[in-house]
């Protein structure tokens, strides 16, 4: 007997190295705690436990980086998750790996453990470009991850991949997703680096070089238009798939459905109500359920606002209806002026029931959906 429906993320804060572009909650040099973080982790998962176990479809492993605990720890927090939520029997659940502290051992062990999705950042397949992000791993290590998800058995993966990378050119990105559309991914995601305060690319920003905005569309172009050529659906900002591949954990997010978070830095959305974990391993390796705090209890307005900010994320948009029941009045009754200029312009539609952004509104989608929120 089951009371809720939710998907679970498992933040993992250790990485072997910090990459210069990341702004995560990671760690590095902190193996030595590792199984501390087992335990405190089992912990705030028992503190879910019901009487009536909450159900859970999707569970995801991020961080940081989950691959670095090994397949033995992991497979321990998938029991821990077993025993303590009701995991429906066609659960997706996912772990990421990074290509450093990757292995087809490692890969085998977590198929048995009961993992049916990886993904893998690669970024790019470019040891330059690799070299310039300060990624822990070389172009060959990402292809042999790879290689070793489709030689464990994997049927559904996805690859991350980044563009607009110091030094990057059309041609070099071209070859990085060849390089990885040879090994026929289900899903990809492509994110353009953002220089992001507190990162060691935002400390030397001024001496890095960067694309500029002509050759960072070209690059978000030629990306579209090589998955597009290659049968992948463009169904969120930075995600790509084949049909039946979407990241069901993430269209939760995107959807507004509920999750839960567990892991120093993990944020919820669950019986209404947003709270956090503090971003501080230390103190959650003794006492891990005091870190929680209450970000908001959003009101129907706040969720209607969300719902419409996230949702526009996707190709299929938002509801207008789902809205209007949501905040009690027409989407266009907040963002009239907006929407009109950006139907004119040719970066949304408003089909039936349904308001999307188009393929020219994904790329500029920061300032539009800005705009429609008044910021
Ligand atoms: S591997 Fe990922 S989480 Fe870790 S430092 Fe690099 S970008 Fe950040």
């Amino acid at each position: 007997m089951t009371n809720h429906k939710a998907g679970l993320y498992i933040h993992v804060p250790f990485c072997a190295k910090k990459c210069a572009y990341c702004d995560f909650y990671s760690l590095s040099g902190r193996a030595d705690v590792m199984d501390l973080y087992l335990s405190a982790l089992v912990r705030e998962i028992d503190g879910y436990r019901r009487q009536e176990r909450i159900e859970i479809d999707t569970v995801y492993f991020g961080g940081g980086t989950p691959s670095p605990l090994g397949a033995g720890r992991l497979a321990a927090i998938l029991d821990a998750v077993v025993e303590v939520f009701s995991l429906s029997t066609d659960s997706e659940i996912t772990t990421e790996i990074n290509p450093v502290t990757d292995s087809l051992s490692l890969q085998r062990d977590l198929k048995a453990a009961g993992f049916n999705r990886i993904s893998v950042g690669v970024q790019s397949t470019s040891d330059a470009e690799l070299s310039a992000l300060g990624r822990p791993h070389t172009a060959a290590e990402a292809l042999d991850a790879l290689a070793h998800i489709r030689a464990a058995g994997f049927e559904n993966f996805s690859a991350d991949l980044m563009y607009a990378i110091p030094g990057q050119s059309t041609a070099s990105f071209q070859k990085t997703l060849s390089d990885v559309l040879s090994f026929d991914p289900p899903h990809l995601s492509v994110y353009g680096l953002i220089v992001e305060p507190g990162t060691s690319f935002f400390d030397r920003r001024d001496a890095l070089s960067l694309p500029g905005d002509d050759a960072e569309r070209d690059l978000y172009d030629l990306c579209c238009s090589t998955l597009e050529q290659a049968g992948y659906e463009h169904y969120e900002i930075s995600n790509y798939a084949r049909p039946g591949r979407r990241c069901l954990h993430n269209l939760k997010y995107w959807r507004l459905s509920p999750y839960i978070g567990c892991g120093p830095a993990a944020h919820s959305f669950f019986d209404g109500v947003r709270y956090a974990n503090r971003a501080d391993l230390d103190a959650y390796l003794t006492a891990p359920l005091s870190l929680r705090y209450t970000e908001e209890r959003p009101t129907p307005r706040d969720l209607a606002e969300e719902y419409a900010m996230l949702g526009l994320r996707l190709k299929e948009g938002i509801s207008l209806s789902r809205f209007r029941r949501m905040s009690g009045h027409d989407f266009a009754y907040t963002a009239k002026e907006a929407e009109r200029r950006c139907i004119s312009a040719g970066y949304m539609t408003e089909v039936g029931d349904r308001l999307a952004l188009t393929e020219e509104g994904f790329y500029v989608s920061n300032a539009i959906l800005a705009e429609l929120s008044g910021d």
